[in-house]
């Protein structure tokens, strides 16, 4: 068979791709909105821009109605004022109804609309309708699937809109520096253009559905613990170079209608007050017209936050109230400066959709949410080991053990403000916290440990229904040492939480699961171990097993997916967004205790496989590795300038970064041959590493600058030639000014020390970071 293609854009369109997704929400195209021209007429009115009718508005409210839009009034159903609660979302801004402007209805969602509900909430019992669970952004990150990651946002915003909200607080992005990081799985990795690649499509097939997407927490947001008073302490290059990058690239590439500004300080300002930040460089050089908030209980001062660019104080009215309404009264903020804030959403709003269409209730297909989430998790997980070609299983096996806790019955979800419920509520929900209260039903709290409804035993013995599938929890090792052994294959399922508000002490599995998973292998080699987490693990254990399949959190699709590439019927095509460390002590941070005060961000450039490439440390599994069912041979690799013959891919990938021509304009290339003479239809990713060996600049890595998709059909030839394009402009002052071209040729590993992964094309001093 021979039919192979190189799509760098699946469908005909972005927005084709987009509207996939569309299963709940109106579809109303704003086109022609605003009360301008109007049917009967042969000429049509000009349409006011979104800047004229703002304006219009703005000099219709009263300083009150202006105060009042710029400070939450609500969090999950508690009311801080007269006004109600809203959809008992994360926040809720009451609008003006006489001019027809709207509450501001918000919830988290960047893995589903999350849940609000706490056993102390004070609406009980249950009064929203759930949302379909998708896998944790951080595994959507591994897709490295920008379509992907564009319908994935669409369908977060048609359910939020299902349920009257309109704003999403789920564009998030953080750097995981440190491999325990408590939010790592609500983030997108540790390479900063992979997450600008991937967060911008999910805001842009948001804000496509008339939602408001905000993205999140800016900036230098790296550990939970102290969140609310750590001092990021990071150097100019750095700072700009990773810290920022990513937020770059999404405000410019998919203009998020609003911006969180984190808890943390930087360099020695509370984010949200941080002049430099919101000002000079959001604001300022990046052109940002969205407005700014707090992230909840992030702001701590009135003027100086005001003057620093703050435009929305969530949750609490402590700041921008009254003491805004002083501030505006004696001058100290100006009402120039009130005006902004204001007409910042106004104009948003109009942007976006939001205030022409404005939500409405609908019933949630959640049969369909659970397919599509199902799709998104078979491409997320990673086969990270397979010895002897293990996997995939063959559909005679007739005797799978299936152990590990809830194995039978749930898949484990990261926990805090994202945390989603899907339909019936948690299979099990576990304090994280002494005294904790995690009601099963109605809703649990969303900072317990949930399990989410999606069984692997069942789904398992679905793809084998006349097989003895049989379950241990493997709280008795030696019980379920014996089922292996009296088992064809092992499947074993170990877990780790994490959640908001706090990290991880260390990778080591919990509960003493190294030494059920060195049982079970030592009793049955084919034991096939399968990772919930939302941080890199340590395994020990590694060399024992036949086996390794990471699945993140992977939602409400988790155990089909899961079945799916156990037995062949998903072809895995996951790449890690995050490397794997050997040791605790071999990460960046070297395993230390978070620090609470200061946090000098000592290593500079290099973190994540930077890191690794520049102490010369082989990481267990470097960034991007990921084997799937297909092997592969590669040749001919080639590198050179811009060719017209290549101007086809370069058209299609400037559209791939987002339809901005503008913004990324190809100029290198880089080509190989692959062979894959593989089984099944495969995807595989190709990415692109700049070298900047500068000799003025040995601290420089290589960094990843761009990739492509590939898909294989009923794989077994040879790929044609594929280039890879280069975004020519890049933003970053130092490498403006070390703008130089550098030498071709030298082919070389991905990661200098890190195992070779043949599925990336090896390209150093290949391209030039600029023309
Ligand atoms: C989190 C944000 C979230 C907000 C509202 C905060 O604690 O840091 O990510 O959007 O709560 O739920």
């Amino acid at each position: 068979m021979k039919a192979h293609t190189l799509l760098l854009v699946a469908c005909a369109s972005l927005a084709a791709c987009s509207s996939e997704g569309n299963q709940v929400g109106p579809q109303t195209d704003v086109a022609g909105h605003g009360g301008a021209g109007g049917a009967g007429g042969s000429t049509p009115a000009p349409q006011p821009t979104a800047g004229m009718r703002a304006d219009a508005l703005l000099a219709q409210l009263t300083l009150d109605e202006k105060l009042q839009l710029v400070r939450g009034w609500g969090l999950c159903g508690w009311a801080f004022g007269d006004q109600g609660a809203g959809r008992r979302g994360a926040g809720f801004i009451p609008g003006i109804p006489r001019l027809n402007i709207p509450d501001l209805n918000m919830t988290d969602g960047g893995a589903g609309v999350a849940d609000c509900s706490s056993a102390s909430a004070p609406f009980s019992p249950r009064d929203r309708p759930y949302a379909t669970a998708l896998p944790a952004p951080l595994a959507v990150a591994a897709t490295w699937d920008t379509e992907l990651a564009d319908r994935v946002g669409a369908w977060i915003a048609n359910e939020a809109r299902a349920q009257g909200f309109n704003m999403l607080l789920g564009g998030s992005i953080g750097l995981i520096r440190d491999p325990r990081l408590g939010r790592a799985f609500e983030y997108m990795g540790e390479d900063p253009v992979l997450s600008g690649l991937m967060v911008s499509p999910k805001i842009r097939g948001a804000q496509s559905k008339h939602i408001v997407m905000s993205l999140k927490h800016f900036a230098a947001n790296q550990q939970e613990t102290q969140r609310m008073a750590a001092n990021s302490v990071i150097e100019p290059r750095p700072l700009r170079e990773l810290y920022l990058r990513h937020f770059e690239m999404a405000v410019k590439d998919a203009k998020p209608g609003s911006v969180m500004c984190s808890y943390n300080k930087l360099n020695g300002d509370w984010a949200c007050e941080n002049a430099w930040l919101l000002n000079t460089v959001l604001k300022g050089e990046w052109g940002f017209e969205g407005w700014v908030q707090s992230d909840w209980g992030a702001t701590h001062s009135t003027v100086q936050a005001a003057l620093s660019g703050l435009d929305e104080e969530e949750y609490s009215p402590n700041y921008f109230a009254d003491p805004l309404a002083a501030a505006v009264a004696d001058g100290s903020v100006p009402m120039s400066r009130l005006d902004d804030m204001v007409r910042r959403k106004l104009v948003t709003l109009i942007d976006t959709g939001v205030l022409d269409d404005p939500p409405m209730q609908q019933t949630i297909d959640f049969a369909a949410g659970e397919t599509f989430a199902q799709q998104v998790a078979g491409r997320a997980m990673v086969l990270l080991r397979n010895r002897d070609d293990l996997l995939p299983l063959p559909k005679t096996t007739m005797r799978v053990a299936v152990i590990g806790a809830h194995a039978d019955s749930a898949m484990l979800s990261g926990g805090g403000s994202s945390q989603v419920l899907s339909p019936g509520g948690p299979a099990y929900a576990f304090p994280t916290k002494d005294g904790q209260k995690c009601p099963e039903q109605p809703g649990a709290g969303n900072w317990c440990e949930i399990w989410i409804r999606s069984a692997p035993q069942v789904a398992i013995q679905g793809k084998v229904p006349t097989a003895n599938v049989r379950f241990a929890d493997g709280k008795d090792v030696a019980a379920a040492a014996a089922l292996a052994s009296d088992s064809e294959v092992a499947v074993l399922l170990a877990h780790q939480w994490a959640g908001e508000e706090h990290d991880l002490t260390s990778l080591t599995l919990r509960d003493d699961q190294d030494a059920l998973i060195a049982a079970v292998a030592t009793a049955n080699p084919k034991t096939i171990v399968v990772l919930q987490t939302g941080n890199p693990t340590l395994m020990p254990w590694l060399s024992q097993v036949g086996a390794v399949i990471q699945a993140w959190y992977p939602g409400i699709g988790g155990a089909g997916a899961l079945a799916d590439i156990l037995f062949g019927d998903v072809n895995p095509s996951g790449k890690l967004p995050v490397s794997f460390p050997a040791k605790e002590t071999e990460t960046p941070t070297g395993g230390a205790a978070f620090s609470t005060t200061d946090v000098p961000y000592t290593e500079g450039l290099q973190i994540g496989y930077r890191w690794y490439d520049a102490m010369g440390i082989a990481p267990l599994f470097p960034f991007g590795h990921g084997l799937s069912y297909t092997g592969y041979t590669y040749a001919d690799l080639a590198v050179g300038r811009r060719s017209a013959e290549l101007l086809g891919d370069e058209q299609r990938n400037a559209r791939g970064h987002g339809g901005r021509p503008d913004i990324c304009e190809p100029a290198d290339w880089c080509r190989r041959r692959t062979q894959a003479p593989g089984r099944l239809e495969d995807r595989n990713v190709s990415a692109r590493r700049d070298a900047a060996a500068q000799p003025d600049d040995p601290g420089r890595a290589l960094h990843l600058l761009g990739y492509d998709i590939i898909e294989l059909e009923n794989a077994g030839g040879l790929l044609p030639d594929h280039g890879w394009s280069v975004c020519r402009r890049h933003p970053f002052e130092e490498c403006i000014r070390n703008a130089v071209r550098l030498p071709r040729g030298d082919l070389t590993g991905f990661s200098r020390r890190g195992r070779a992964n043949p599925d990336l094309c090896r390209c150093r001093n290949c391209l030039a970071l600029h023309p």
